[in-house]
Parts: structure tokens; sequence; C-alpha cells
């Protein structure tokens, strides 16, 4: 296992962390309910502390609240191995009090003393004048002072210019952003990356496998991998795009089975795997795989957003940008779930009144009605 410093806190971590967001489940579709598979979801973390694996994020809201728990459990006796990293949702922010009582929740259900990095979790363009009112970043240095966390970071999911909003706030210990090689022009880019470096925070990375949907390259992109005369992995390819960067500390893998972990630390115990190790050559290879993908998107929306607001809160993009996502991976867990999320926030298709606002602002003259319809059909369902 190769190992990396962690920004400004110094200390080491494994190059390859365990995200506890998709543990193995066990689904009731009758019932439309799942749950952690606890037996799997133990044997798969003690696995990954054995293995080397010394960085473990979670969040109080994975797994309806219960990856917290499991985690904890799995960790009994370990504590001292690793670094756990958990995170709080705003909705939760609501006093100081609040936030204080959240905490010792979590601590409970990880059955340890302190957590090594607190999480502002999601932190998004619209709430952040309220994070910053409310004192959060304030009440976290007060535990931080009383030793019941360690170090204060952020997850972040939007655009780049908040992210630097968000940044350049405070001194944050660490950050945690999605990246992948399809997302280095979307999210916060991979411009974030370097800026993160630039100030000592650690950074954390999400999503590298696009909630796992490039492991399963269709074959318009698998010939582009064969033709290179390095063979390895689609995992292997994603994973090494990461990897060059070294202001990455840490890359969490969302693993749900044995063999996925397995293949992962077998990526991340190659001599190689360090910074730099990605060729001038390679980054032409996954440009090409990036956009062979982008060219199977089925909807044409550029996500200029001209379209928006829809007086029903439909976020039309995002729609857009869960289904063709789905499509170009050729699978649509991930899409399904990133929908039910807008769902969560009212911002699918399915409060659409097909008023046709939208449809005359589009310039890529898109039937967004019809194209919200075959989105909607596509995406609903998700049980989490
Ligand atoms: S057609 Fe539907 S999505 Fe478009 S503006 Fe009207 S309600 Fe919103
Ligand atoms: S106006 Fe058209 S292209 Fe632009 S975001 Fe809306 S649907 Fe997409």
């Amino acid at each position: 296992m190769q190992y990396r410093t962690y920004g400004k806190l110094g200390f080491k971590v494994s190059a390859l962390g365990m995200g506890c967001m998709r543990l193995p489940r066990i689904i009731d579709a009758q019932k439309r309910e799942a749950q952690v598979d606890k037996e799997k979801a133990l044997e798969l973390i003690r696995y990954a502390v054995d293995q080397g694996i010394t960085y473990f994020d979670t969040a109080y809201g994975y797994h309806n609240m219960t990856s917290e728990v499991v985690l904890g459990e799995a960790l009994e006796g370990l504590r001292e191995k690793v670094r756990i990293v958990t995170k709080q949702p705003f909705g939760v922010m609501k006093t100081q009090g609040d936030i204080r009582r959240n905490l010792e929740q979590t601590l409970k259900k990880l059955r340890t003393d302190y957590i090594d990095v607190y999480l502002i979790h999601n932190i998004q363009a619209p709430i952040w004048e309220a994070i910053k009112q409310r004192q959060i970043i304030e009440a976290y240095e007060q535990f931080r002072s009383e030793g019941l966390i360690r170090g204060i970071g952020f997850s972040y999911h939007g655009l780049l210019p908040a992210f630097k909003d968000i940044l350049s706030y405070y001194p944050w210990d660490m950050c945690q952003i999605q990246q992948n090689f399809m997302d280095v022009d979307r999210e916060a880019t991979a411009e974030a990356i370097g800026l993160a470096g630039q100030r000592g925070c650690a950074l954390v990375i999400m999503e590298p496998l696009r909630g796992g949907s490039l492991a399963y390259p269709p074959p318009q992109i698998q010939r582009i991998y064969d033709a290179y005369p390095v063979k390895r992995s689609a995992v292997a390819w994603a994973f090494r795009h990461l990897i060059t960067y070294p202001e990455i500390s840490t890359i969490l893998s969302g693993v749900t089975t044995l063999q996925q972990l397995k293949e992962d630390i077998e990526i991340f115990s190659q001599p190689d795997a360090v910074p730099g190790c990605l060729s001038e050559a390679e980054q032409r290879i996954l440009s090409q795989v990036k956009a062979t993908y982008e060219s199977l998107a089925s909807i044409p929306c550029t996500g200029c957003e001209y379209c928006l607001p829809c007086p029903q809160g439909v976020h039309i993009p995002g729609v857009f940008r869960q289904y063709n996502d789905g499509v170009m991976f050729g699978a649509f867990d991930q899409s399904k779930r990133g929908y039910m999320f807008m769902g969560r926030q009212n911002q699918d298709a399915s409060p659409c009144k097909a008023c046709g606002t939208c449809e005359a602002l589009c310039p890529q003259h898109i039937p967004i009605i019809q194209e919200l319809q075959t989105a909607h059909k596509a995406l609903k369902g998700w049980i989490e």
C-alpha cells in the first residue's frame, strides 16, 4: 500500500481510503427498504485494515444513519491503527446545542472519543452564508480545543467559483471533492486540486470511478484501452489519473464487495502508483476516453441553464445530466441514486406541469418536456 502525507496535519494515510457509503446491502424490494449487510460489511472493513488501509470515511447520514454504527463496530479494538473521518449534515445544525448533540451521537455510534477530521457535509453555495452566520466553524474549533475532533474540513459537490470562495474563507485542514477523469472540467474541476494543495489543505477525492460507472466500459471505450501497449483495467486507468496528482492525500473508494476491494488494493500497492505515474501519452488516452464517453450522451444539453429557473423547481440540466450519465456509462445505478437526492429537493422531473416556458428558452431546441419524461422513467425507483 502506498502512503501519503495528509496536508498540514502532517500524518500519513493510505493513498487508498475506504468510503463507507456503498457498503454491501440487503434489499427488501417489496417494502422498498434496504439495510447494510452487517456481516459482509464487517468483513470488508476489517480486511481493509489488515491490508494496510488506514483511512475510513463515513457520514452521519450514510445508509440511513447506520454507516457510522457499522464502521464503529468493525473498528472496535483497531482505533489506533486508523483515521476516522465523518461528516455532519447542515440539516441538523440549527443551534450550537444541536451541533454538539449531533457530534456526541456520532462519537457514540463510532465507539470512539475523537474524530480525526470532522467535515461539514456537502457545503453548497445556497447554504454557505447560513453556515457562516450560524458560526458552525467556530463550534468545530471549540470541539477541536476539547479534543473531540482533531481537524476541520468540508465536503463539496459544486462548481469552481463557490469552491474557491469556501476554500479561501478559512484555513481548513482538509477538503473533499468529487474528481475523476470525466470531471476534470466539471464539479470543482481539476483546478481545485492545485488550489487546495497550495494552501496546505489535505485533499481527499470522492467518486474516483463516478459511482463505479467507469469500471465497466462499453465496447467503444474498451477498444481504446486495449489499443494501448500497457494493459490495465478500466479501474486502474481511472485511479491512476488521480494518483498522478501530488496534491491528493487519499482517494476514496466506496467498495461493496471483497473482490472490488482486493482489486483496488492491488492497484494502490504497485511500486509506481505514485505522483507523476501517468505519462503524457496516457493522459491523451484518457482524454480520448472522455471524449468518446461524452459522444454517447443522448440529450444534447450543454448545461447552459438558460431554461432555469423552472417555475416548478425542476432542475432541468441536472435531470439531463443524470440521464446522460446513465446512458454514457451503460449503468443507471449511480444516476438513479443521484436522481433520488434531486427528488428530495423537489428538483426532479416529477413536478413538471408541461408549461413549455423552458423549451422556448433552450438554444439547443431540446424537446425538454418529452425528454424529461424519458429521463424520469429511466431514473425513478432507487431504494436507498
Ligand atoms: S415545462 Fe416543465 S420543466 Fe419546463 S418550465 Fe414548465 S414546468 Fe418547468
Ligand atoms: S437551456 Fe437547453 S441546453 Fe441549456 S441547460 Fe436547459 S435544456 Fe440544457
